[in-house]
Parts: structure tokens; sequence; C-alpha cells
């Protein structure tokens, strides 16, 4: 049988942001979203990159796995649960050769209405890190160009799962950074009885000059970016409400 092939934008070595310690990081190509503030409009076309089969990607693994020993391989992008089939059979083969797997994904794909789709890639998914872009769905699509509610039960699915997960927010300011929405992340994601880790990541304008290259229009124009302070006091809040929402839980019990 033919072996099934990804469309991948590009891999990169060493990778340290993209899960727990040194990773091989692939980018899919492909994504649905439309993030004001994405850095990696490139990877958005579908259909496009380099065709590759996960043993190609997996051997490039292998070349300086010594150094991946305590990391492993991300799946991101673009969206790589847009390619279902071919990220599981990439996260399959990487399980079969011990290889801690992390998968990146905003979960736009999900359907909750299919989910048992998604359950095969579940098995071989050592680490979901979902990037929740905003809690309100208008607010949501106001920022991404796409719906929310999906996203929100993939979030639940994967703690059903028993996949362990990080949260990923990033902090723009003048969009999300309203201390009432931010309470609200805290809120939902304390429920998320998997959840391991919560990074919240200040906007900054790195990516404009992708676009620049591209010929696009930069959508957030003049935004600052956010310093680090702004990023630990949102932060605080979204802890006071994961705190507020297990206090609420207790009164009622
Ligand atoms: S989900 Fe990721 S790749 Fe897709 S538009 Fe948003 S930031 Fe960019």
């Amino acid at each position: 049988m033919q072996e099934i092939k990804g469309h991948i934008h590009s891999t990169e070595s060493f990778g340290t942001v993209d899960g727990p310690g040194i990773r091989f990081v692939v980018f899919f190509q492909g994504c649905p979203m439309r993030c004001l503030y994405c850095h990696n409009p490139d990877t958005w076309p579908f259909n496009e990159g380099t065709l590759m089969t996960a043993d190609e990607i997996l051997d490039e693994f292998s070349k300086q796995k010594e150094f991946y020993r305590k990391g492993g391989i991300t799946a991101t992008g673009g969206e790589p649960m847009a390619q279902l089939d071919f990220l599981v059979d990439l996260f399959t083969k990487a399980r079969a050769r011990g290889i801690h797997t992390c998968l990146d994904s905003s979960g736009i794909v999900f359907d909750p209405k299919n989910k048992e789709k998604f359950r095969p890639l579940m098995e071989v998914t050592s680490l979901v890190m979902l990037d929740i872009k905003h809690i309100d769905d208008q607010e949501h699509y106001k920022l991404t160009k796409q719906h929310n509610t999906n996203i929100l039960e993939y979030a639940k699915f994967i703690s059903d799962c028993g996949v362990e997960l990080w949260i990923r927010h990033v902090v723009v300011p003048g969009i999300t950074d309203d201390p009432k929405w931010l309470h609200k992340l805290g809120e939902f994601i304390v429920q998320l009885k998997t959840l391991k880790a919560l990074d919240v990541l200040p906007y900054h304008t790195m990516g404009k000059v992708k676009y620049e290259q591209l010929g696009l229009d930069y959508p957030l124009g003049d935004t600052e970016p956010l310093s680090q302070d702004k990023a630990i006091e949102a932060r605080k809040i979204i802890i006071q409400g994961m705190k507020d929402k297990i206090s609420e839980l207790r009164s009622q019990s």
C-alpha cells in the first residue's frame, strides 16, 4: 500500500518553545484560521508545501536523536489536525520509535458531532498544546474569522481522553486583554482535568516582516507589543478566574 504523505511547510531542529525539552518541530501546511497576529501566514494555503512521508520526517529526527532525548517531536503549523490521517500516521510511527509526541493545534477542525474520529490521534499524542485565542465566541470570530465553540469542546475532549494539556493564550492590547474575558478563560480552563500548564504570552510584532515579504497588509497595523509585566498581570487574572471557579464549585457541592 502506498504510504500516506503530508503537506509539510518546513521542519526545524532544536525547537525550545514547542513543548518540553529540545524538539524536532514539523510545520504543517494549511490553516483555516486567520488570526490577526499570526506569525506564519505563509502556512495558510492548503495543498502547498513539500510532500513527505512519516518515515522521511522521522529519519530526519533520528539523525540528531540524542539531542531530543528529553524532548521529542512537535506537530505545529498551520493546522496539523487538518491533515488528520497523516498526523495519526506520523505520531503512531513516532511513538513506535519511543518518541514523545506533542500536538500544537488551534483545534479548529475538531468536530464535536464526530469526535470518535479524533480518538486515534489522542491515543498516540503525549501532550497537546492548545492555543485558546479568545474565550468569547464573538470576540474569537473577530480575531480569527472562526467561531470557538468546537475549540472549547476539543479542550474538553482532550481532557476526557486523559491527554496532558498545556493552554496558551496570547495577550494582545485592546483585543484579548479585557480582564472580564481573562477571568472567564480561567473559569473555563480550571475545569479541564488534564491541565498541566498555562502559558500567557505577550503579543509581539515579529511576524510583521513576513507580511511585508508576502505583500500582505499587516492586520494589527501599529498595535504596540505587550510588555512582559502586562502579560504577568493578565496571567494573574486568569489564575484568579480559576480560583473563583473552584470556590464556586465547592460552594455548590
Ligand atoms: S491558527 Fe496558527 S497558523 Fe493558523 S492563523 Fe492562527 S496563528 Fe496562524
